[in-house]
C-alpha cells in the first residue's frame, strides 16, 4: 500500500487531522479507485428511460469528440474547478469561474449557472424549441425560418393554423404563466396545443415535466374558455446530457408535425457540448 500513500501534503495533513490516515490507506479506496464510473447512470435511473437516454449515442450521428465530451461530462471526468479542488488538490477555490457562487460542477455549468442562463442556456433551449417549431410549420404548410439560428416570428398564420412563438397571451383572468414557447391553434380540428421546452440537469427531468404541466393549467383553462377549443399542454423536456423520461415520445406525438425524440436529444446534447467547450475552455481535442 505504500506506493499509494498520498503524495500531496495538503491531503496527508487533512487525513492526519481526521485521524483516518491509517484506515484510508489500509481499507479505504484512494481517490483513484473511487467508482466515478456509473455515477450518471445511478443519477438518472430513477427518473429516466435508460434505454432511450443513451440512444443518441448510436443514432444521433454526432462527431466522436462530441460524443466523448458528453460521456466524460456524464462521469464528471472533466476538469471543473470543483473536481480539481476535490480530487486533484491543485485548486483551493472550487467555486464557479463565472458566477463565483456555487461549486463549479458539471451539473452547475450545464444547467445551474445564472451567468449562463440568459444567453447560453436560452440559446440551447431555443434550438430545441426551434426543431419542434419548424416541424409544426411544415405540417401546416407554413413558411419555416430559413436558418436554425433565426428567431421565429411571434405569429404565423394561414387558413389551417395559427402558431405563436414565445408570445405573451392576454387572458381575462390573471394566470401564473402566459408565455409558453409555442402555441398551436388548429382551426380545422378546433384544438390548441401549448408546448413548453426545458433542458434541465438530467436528474431533474421528471420533476421539470410535472412543473411544466402544472405551470400552464391556468392558461389552458383560460384558453378553453376564451377560444372555445380543446387545449392540451405538452412539456418537451430533455436532460442537458441527454436523459429523457419514458413519456417524451408520447408528448412529442401530441404535437402536430413529426418530431423525433432523437432529434431533440441530439440538439440538447450539442448545445451542452458547446457550453462545456466554451466555459471550460477545452482544448481542440474535445
Ligand atoms: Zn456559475
Amino acid at each position: 500500500m505504500k506506493e499509494k500513500a498520498p503524495t500531496d501534503d495538503v491531503l496527508r495533513e487533512c487525513l492526519r487531522q481526521w485521524g483516518t490516515e491509517d484506515e484510508a490507506l489500509e481499507e479505504g479506496p484512494s481517490w483513484e479507485d473511487k467508482p466515478l464510473h456509473g455515477l450518471y447512470h445511478r443519477t438518472i435511473t430513477e427518473v429516466a428511460d435508460l434505454k432511450k437516454s443513451y440512444r443518441w449515442l448510436e443514432r444521433a450521428g454526432l462527431k466522436d469528440s462530441t460524443e466523448a465530451l458528453i460521456l466524460a461530462a456524464q462521469e464528471q471526468a472533466l476538469s471543473t474547478r470543483a473536481i480539481e479542488a476535490q480530487l486533484y488538490h491543485t485548486r483551493q477555490d472550487p467555486r464557479c469561474r463565472l458566477c463565483k457562487e456555487a461549486p463549479e460542477t458539471i451539473q452547475h455549468i450545464t444547467a445551474g449557472c445564472k451567468m449562463l442562463a440568459g444567453k447560453a442556456y436560452m440559446e440551447r433551449h431555443n434550438q430545441v424549441a426551434g426543431i419542434v417549431y419548424r416541424n409544426i410549420c411544415a405540417e401546416y404548410g407554413l413558411e419555416t425560418p430559413r436558418s436554425k439560428w433565426e428567431t421565429p416570428p411571434k405569429v404565423v398564420e394561414n387558413d389551417r393554423a395559427k402558431i405563436l412563438w414565445d408570445f405573451q397571451i392576454q387572458t381575462d383572468k390573471m394566470v401564473m404563466a402566459n408565455q409558453p414557447d409555442i402555441v398551436i391553434i388548429d382551426k380545422g380540428q378546433r384544438k390548441a396545443v401549448v408546448v413548453d421546452v426545458a433542458v434541465p440537469s438530467d436528474g431533474n427531468i421528471r420533476k421539470k415535466e410535472h412543473e411544466k404541466l402544472e405551470k400552464y393549467q391556468g392558461l389552458r383553462e383560460e384558453l378553453e374558455r376564451a377560444w372555445k377549443v380543446k387545449v392540451t399542454v405538452v412539456p418537451v423536456v430533455v436532460g442537458a446530457l441527454g436523459a429523457v423520461t419514458p413519456k417524451l415520445d408520447e408528448w412529442l406525438q401530441q404535437i402536430p408535425g413529426t418530431t423525433s425524440d432523437i432529434s431533440v436529444q441530439k440538439c440538447a446534447v450539442l448545445g451542452t457540448a458547446r457550453i462545456l467547450r466554451r466555459t471550460l475552455k477545452l482544448p481542440g481535442l474535445w
